[in-house]
């Protein structure tokens, strides 16, 4: 990349093109079955889909208000009462953005100053190490060691530096669908409080978690002031192009955020925020049928690839599944799903670039399982053909 582009700032040259523009563009250059990029194959519920139509036919065609439309922001508001008890000010402590990658990017800019350090965890989301380092900040990284994808206190602790502003945390995690549990959430929780730390949650996959439970670090003691919660309808109502995402907290953090924001998009959306807004309103069934959907293409993937030969990794939600691939008789990752549409069709990600640790992340690949019953079927019978 940076042969590429010579004039690109420093402090953005470890960064190339993302793993998903590239895997997705092997999958359409080759024809083949994309399980890289986590994106459904089919579209979220009709009601949602109507609501878009009809806002964009009612003229909500221009730019909405900075904060989201109040329709939103009070859905929102609703949704992290009923299913979290959480209560917050759709006025102040409520800001619509982008997608959960513009409040991620907002967050970070509005609270690291150059110099500073984030505490996260690796593997991580690729946009979180490219937004710290557009703060000017460090990555300071803890990893999720396999086989249980579990962390060790001591070292989290050994992360936390003078400068350390913000925690950034992911669950349910991207790629491993690790689910954090109350336990280490509240270790979390604690070294927040006791380093003054504001905490950053990216909750997109809140609504896929198969085994464990969805706990919002901002409900634990001493966090309602200091965490910004972030999410978005992408993963939700299975409408990823729409972009329609959210960070709720306390007011001053919310306003800092949203200070980054109006100079960013400044606003998106304006009739999928409407439509938005309809589905995180819809029953609960409709979140539990999501759910059920997603844990049995999950399982059906999860068997599909044992039975092709690789040591799959627990995944309690998302929706990812990661494989080691060393019981083929491959260890590079990267290698190893660069040559895969073409030895068989199929599209992975190599989870090596979620790690500073390379060594690490080599022999993991991650596969989405996000979609149709039919498609992971046929991806897995072509994956059966590599162990012959
Ligand atoms: N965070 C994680 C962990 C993700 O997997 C994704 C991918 N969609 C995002 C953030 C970005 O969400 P959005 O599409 O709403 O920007
Ligand atoms: N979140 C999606 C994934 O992890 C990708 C979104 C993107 O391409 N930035 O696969």
């Amino acid at each position: 990349m940076t042969d590429r582009a010579p004039q690109l700032v420093s402090r953005m040259r470890e960064f190339g093109e993302t793993i998903f523009a590239e895997m997705s563009a092997l999958a359409v250059a080759t024809a083949s079955i994309n399980l890289g990029q986590g994106f459904p194959d089919t579209d979220g519920p009709a009601e949602v889909a109507d609501a878009a139509v009809a806002a964009i036919r009612a003229g909500h065609n221009q730019y909405p208000p900075g904060p989201g439309i109040p329709e939103l922001r009070i859905a929102i508001a609703d949704h992290q009462r009923h299913w979290y008890g959480i209560e917050i000010d759709p006025d102040t402590e409520v800001l619509v953005t982008a997608g959960a990658t513009e409040a991620i990017a907002a967050a970070l800019l509005a609270l690291c100053e150059p110099g500073d350090d984030v505490v996260t965890f690796e593997p991580y989301y690729d946009s979180y190490a490219a937004c710290i380092a557009l703060a000017g900040a460090r990555r300071r990284v803890v990893q999720l060691r396999t086989p249980d994808y579990a962390f060790d206190p001591d070292e989290l602790e050994r992360a936390i530096t003078p400068r350390t502003r913000v925690l950034l945390l992911n669950s349910p995690h991207n790629p491993t669908g690790k689910v954090f549990s109350r336990g280490e959430l509240e270790m979390i929780a604690q070294l927040c409080v006791d380093h003054d730390l504001v905490a950053v949650t990216d909750d997109v996959y809140e609504h896929l978690v198969f085994e464990g439970e969805h706990i919002p670090l901002s409900t634990l003691p001493g966090m309602r002031d200091r965490t910004l919660t972030i999410s978005s309808g992408g993963k939700t109502f299975s409408f990823t192009g729409w972009k329609v995402g959210w960070v709720c907290g306390p007011a001053e953090l919310v306003t800092a955020v949203r200070t980054v924001k109006q100079f960013l998009t400044y606003v998106n959306a304006a009739p999928f925020q409407h439509a938005i807004a309809v589905g995180l309103g819809l029953d609960d069934g409709y979140f539990h049928r999501l759910n059920a959907d997603l844990r049995e293409k999950r399982d059906r993937l999860r068997g599909g690839l044992a039975a092709a030969g690789f040591t799959v990794l627990p995944s309690a939600g998302t929706y990812f599944l990661t494989v080691d691939i060393r019981p083929l008789g491959e260890r590079d990752g990267l290698a190893f799903c660069r040559s895969l549409p073409e030895r068989c069709g199929v599209v992975a990600v190599p989870n090596v670039v979620f790690y500073d640790d390379r060594e690490a992340g080599l022999p993991l690949v991650r596969f989405a399982c996000c979609k149709r019953v039919e498609v992971i079927d046929e991806a897995v019978t072509r994956l059966k053909g590599l162990a012959r």
